[in-house]
């Protein structure tokens, strides 16, 4: 019914009132009589629907006229409503569902930093208690200054390792995403046997190169003496002894290229507190390629003269693997340039070389262990394909990132990029 036709019947009843009580002659009377009699069915019409909105999951009660009409749309929009709600429950249950069987724990805090839900394994990982710790404040459980600090501190584009000192060390890896309105989403996982396999690896090849070191330097030595006196050999031999005495020193480089790298990842962690002038490092590297007469003319552009927080023998060894192959991989006189200067993303030390250059595909593999680009290539300057994998982990120790661009047959560029704020 509209309420044309609602306010039509009023009007009607006013108008026959009105007729009646003119007919017994008492208009006014019967008009009055009819709007109490109008007003009181409207109250009890009012307090029957009142009632109903109070507990809608009652069926609706029976009322007339318009008020019939807006019960009727008012239970089509609950009906409506508690469909959509079902479905909405459905899908949060199905996703608590999901998200429970996960093997990462996995916590959803909202913009305040109380905790609205956790799956099993955030209780195992982060030691929460379901259902006593829901609607707590997530800082006041872990106490772990680490994961508190980068919990706070809202940058969360790189996932955070840390050591949680309990009964034994356990570590952890924390990734946090946001959704909705500041709410976030926190997956934990305990990577301890990752780490620990990790730590055993790193050992292991430590170890090796260690033990290797020793006979390789008598053999080393023996070859040096057979070849100070080579021309009592016979021909034959010479030539082998040679070859030896290169494979020796290649094992050589590999050995302590090993060593370095298994050092500086178990340093990884130390703080790197010194503040290092890149221009001097630069310049004192410059002397030395220079002293051990690189035949390339080196150029330096130092146009910063920022200082790095960092450990020197680190940098010094990274710089110097980017200078050392842009040096091997180029021709004789082809320039090579150093250049040390703040750029709005950062601040670069760019090591570029006209040579030989990378084809593009093999960009993305270059800093992993022994990748080399062409084994002819890398025998013959004598490479060990640990050298860009040290620079990558020097970098990343220091917080800076390693870009790379190269064309084949032009040239290359290697640029250690360290963070502005750093
Ligand atoms: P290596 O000790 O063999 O030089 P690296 O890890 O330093 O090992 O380099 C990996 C590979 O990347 C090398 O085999 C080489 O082919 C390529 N490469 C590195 N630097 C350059 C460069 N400046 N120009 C051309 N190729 C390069």
């Amino acid at each position: 019914m509209s309420w044309i036709t609602a306010a039509t019947r009023i009007l009607l009843l006013i108008a026959l009132a009105a007729l009646l009580g003119w007919w017994y002659g008492s208009t006014l009377a019967a008009v009055a009589v009819a709007l109490a009699c109008l007003v009181s069915f409207w109250i009890f019409q009012l307090r029957t629907v009142q009632l109903w909105l109070r507990d809608p999951r009652q069926a609706p009660p029976d009322v007339f006229g318009i008020w019939g009409d807006l019960v009727a749309q008012i239970y089509l929009y609950q009906r409506k409503n508690t469909e959509e709600q079902q479905k909405l429950q459905l899908t949060v249950d199905y996703l608590q569902d999901s998200f429970g069987s996960m093997r990462d724990g996995v916590v959803m805090v909202d913009g305040q930093g109380i905790i609205k839900w956790f799956n099993s394994a955030a209780e195992r990982v982060l030691g929460l208690r379901y259902p006593d710790d829901i609607g707590q404040t997530l800082t006041n459980l872990v106490r772990e200054p680490e994961f508190n600090a980068y919990f706070l501190g809202n940058d969360y584009d790189s996932p955070l390792q840390y050591s949680s000192l309990g009964e034994s060390t356990r570590h952890i890896r924390l990734e946090i995403t946001r959704f909705g309105t500041d709410a976030r989403l926190l997956f934990v996982r305990d990577v301890s046997a990752a780490v620990r396999t990790e730590e055993i690896r790193r050992d292991l090849v430590g170890n090796i190169s260690h033990e290797l070191r020793t006979p390789l330097t008598v053999i080393s030595g023996y070859l040096g003496t057979f070849l100070s006196d080579v021309d009592t050999f016979p021909a034959p031999y010479r030539k082998a002894l040679g070859q030896m005495s290169q494979q020796a020193e290649r094992m050589e480089t590999l050995l302590r290229d090993l060593l370095w790298l298994s050092r500086i990842e178990s340093e990884e962690q130390q703080s790197k507190l010194d503040r290092i002038d890149m221009c001097s490092l630069v310049e004192e590297l410059r002397d030395e390629m220079v002293a051990t007469g690189a035949p390339q003319p080196l150029e330096l552009q130092l146009e910063s003269d920022h200082k790095v927080q960092g450990d020197y023998r680190e940098l010094y060894s990274a710089i110097s693997n980017l200078v050392g192959n842009a040096v091997k991989y180029s021709a004789d006189n082809s320039p090579v340039t150093i250049s040390w200067r703040r750029l709005d993303d950062g601040y670069h030390l760019a090591v570029k070389d006209a040579g030989v250059g990378i084809d593009a595909l093999h960009l993305p593999r270059l800093t992993e262990r022994f990748y080399r680009v062409d084994d002819s290539r890398n025998s013959a300057t004598g490479g060990t394909g640990l050298g860009l994998a040290i620079v990558k982990h020097i970098a990343a120790a220091h917080g800076a990132r390693l870009e790379i661009e190269s064309t084949l047959g032009e040239g290359s560029s290697f640029s250690l990029v360290f963070p502005l704020g750093g």
